[in-house]
């Protein structure tokens, strides 16, 4: 059978959750008061929206082979990642082979090199990557783990990020990550009210329930190293993304500083190969995060976990639904994964991205069994109801 070809890529942007789950309506936890590098300005302490967390919304590529197959993904990067899509990386897929993945990463990474490395253009490079593994397994009639080597276990464990640990335990998570609210101006006051949520999320969940901070990129060294030495006495099992991603020497004296036995972790906003490498040969993290979304696509996450494999590091991407639990259930070094919880309150189970896709799986008592991914390519279809906007052709 003669492979097909890739007829046109379409880049669309969609508003009002999905990919960018910042863009939610008033009241959702996810925008609620939270710790940010903006927050030390009064006027964008209240709210991410505050700043534009939410500013760029939903990236969603489609590609069509001749013989009418499509594949899709999505991501972050809205309008200005669809302009990169449709105006720069669109030819180096048009007229070539579905099976040209490789090449195709190779060639989009290296003509945005001027202008590219990291941040929005990798988010459109990593969409237009996602898109292409679904069409191949659209093409193949194969999921996507079966064509990256194959699951090597039957199900999957989550943790859940959201606002109440104390709830996840009862719907079967391994653990709870909070956001982290306050900023070092708020003194020891800031980390003794963090430290009572805490206590009280402990005598909740028990002891051995795991239970973290998600920091955002909000503290100084100093700041964390506090926060990480008073939340070790109540099991804080991690402290993620304290420091801004820049800062490879202050992750590494961060790691240096931490209690034993308190894990940092990092890496949902670094990018491709040589971002992941700096943070491991520099001994920045206990492990890696990335966002299969935004790192550069699955092509280039399965080349990070090999170098985190090397390093005896785990890698657990950060949120991404499908496109993350395709790639975990392959991987040895990949033993957990994580749930956002998009329910407003984090008070049930619902899907990540919704409400974009269609059959996107969710944990069942905290487990994801690996026939929830037995579809082709990722498994899900756009919501026949999406309102899809074009705002580029070529
Ligand atoms: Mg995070």
């Amino acid at each position: 059978m003669a492979t097909p070809i890739i007829r046109q890529v379409r880049a669309h942007t969609v508003t009002g959750g999905g990919a960018d789950y910042h863009d939610q309506d008033d009241g959702h936890w996810i925008d609620d008061r939270i710790a940010t590098p903006m927050a030390k300005y009064p006027a964008y302490r209240d709210s991410r929206r505050d700043f534009g967390i939410n500013v760029l919304g939903t990236l969603v590529v489609e590609i069509e082979t001749d013989t009418g197959v499509t594949g899709f993904a999505v991501t972050t990067g809205g309008e200005p990642a669809a302009f990169i899509v449709e105006r720069h990386l669109a030819r180096f897929l048009e007229g070539r082979k579905v099976t040209e993945i490789e090449a195709i990463w190779d060639q989009m990474f290296n003509a945005t090199l001027y202008y590219g490395r990291r941040g929005l253009v990798l988010n459109a490079i990593s969409g237009v990557d996602l898109a292409l593994w679904d069409l191949l397994g659209q093409v193949r009639q194969e999921p996507v783990h079966a064509m990256i080597g194959g699951a090597v276990r039957d199900e999957q464990v989550f943790y859940a990020t959201g606002a109440r640990p104390d709830l996840a335990k009862g719907m079967g998570f391994i653990g709870g990550k909070m956001a982290w609210r306050h900023i070092e101006a708020e003194g020891a006051q800031g980390i003794r009210e963090e430290m009572e949520i805490l206590g009280r999320m402990r005598d909740a969940t028990g002891p051995d329930f795991w239970l973290m901070y998600d920091c955002w990129m909000s503290m100084s060294v100093d700041y964390a190293t506090r926060v990480a030495r008073a939340g070790h006495e109540l099991g804080l099992k991690w402290v993620e993304e304290c420091l801004p991603p820049d800062d490879f020497w202050g992750y590494a004296e961060l790691r240096r500083r931490v209690p034993q036995g308190m894990l940092v972790t990092t890496g949902e906003h670094e990018a491709t190969r040589w971002g992941f490498r700096m943070l491991l040969e520099m001994g920045c993290c206990d492990f890696i995060q990335p966002d299969v979304g935004w790192c550069g696509g699955l092509t280039e996450l399965l080349k990070i976990s090999a170098i985190a494999d090397s390093h005896g590091k785990m890698v657990v991407p950060h949120g991404s639904s499908v496109y993350s639990y395709h790639f975990v259930m392959t991987r040895q070094n990949s033993p957990f994964a994580e749930f956002l919880m998009m329910a407003p309150k984090a008070d049930e189970v619902v899907p990540m991205f919704s409400p974009m896709l269609e059959n996107e799986p969710v944990p069942q008592n905290g487990r994801l069994h690996i026939s929830a991914l037995d579809r082709p390519g990722f498994g899900v279809t756009l919501a026949p109801d999406l309102k899809l906007n074009r705002p580029y052709t070529h």
